[in-house]
């Protein structure tokens, strides 16, 4: 009898693939950092608009950090397409979060920004959210950037870099997940020289 065997087996498939995708949602997002393993192209279409479409396509945005603070920091048309709001996740998770509870507050200044580019006319971080801006609350931003890039590596987060601007530059902090165009980590912490296209390294830790 089909009918009898669909109900029994039914919930038990169900709930294999539940877990599978509950796993390989986890192992994604704790273990491997890197976005770019194509994604499909119906949800690299995929648009929120609001900070209420995100969370209840992918739940909340990390402990310390939303989504309605994320979409006010972020720069857009339409929308944010789904695979970049699935990387804030994870920057919000690996990298904000750690650095918050081990260095101290922030509050996010800039984040995700439509079509952003650098000088050179590659993607920024910012373009696929990776990038993400922030003010320290407590610190001079030299001394959160150094610190921060020491707490990710102390937890064995490889980052591409933290650079700090100077005052009449924002004075904020440039957190960069992992580099938009080749996906690598240099994991360096860099200062903004004011008036010029420079970012010298201050400390290379690879
Ligand atoms: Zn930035």
């Amino acid at each position: 009898m089909p009918r009898r065997a669909d109900l029994e087996i039914g919930p038990v498939v169900a709930l294999a693939v539940a877990v599978a995708l509950g796993w390989a949602l986890t192992r994604g997002e704790a273990m491997d950092p890197n976005p770019y393993a194509a994604p499909s192209s119906s949800s690299r279409r995929k648009l929120y608009r609001t900070a209420s479409e995100a969370r209840a396509a992918l739940g909340s945005l990390s402990r310390y950090h939303s989504w309605t603070d994320a979409f006010r920091r972020s720069r857009f048309t339409e929308g944010i397409p789904h695979d970049v709001a699935a990387r804030m996740r994870v920057v919000a998770a690996t990298y904000l979060d750690p650095i918050v509870a081990d260095v101290g507050p922030i509050r996010v200044t800039s984040w995700y920004r439509e079509g952003s580019e650098v000088s050179s006319g590659r993607p920024s971080a910012h373009a696929t959210g990776d990038g993400v801006d922030f003010a320290p609350l407590s610190q001079s931003s030299p001394e959160y950037a150094k610190l921060a890039a020491e707490a990710l590596l102390a937890r064995r987060v490889p980052f591409d870099r933290l650079i700090w601007y100077e005052p009449e530059d924002g004075g904020h902090v440039h957190l960069g997940a992992i580099h938009p165009t080749y996906g690598t980590t240099e994991q360096t912490v860099r200062r903004k020289v004011p008036g010029a296209d420079l970012y010298p390294v201050v400390e290379r830790y690879a």
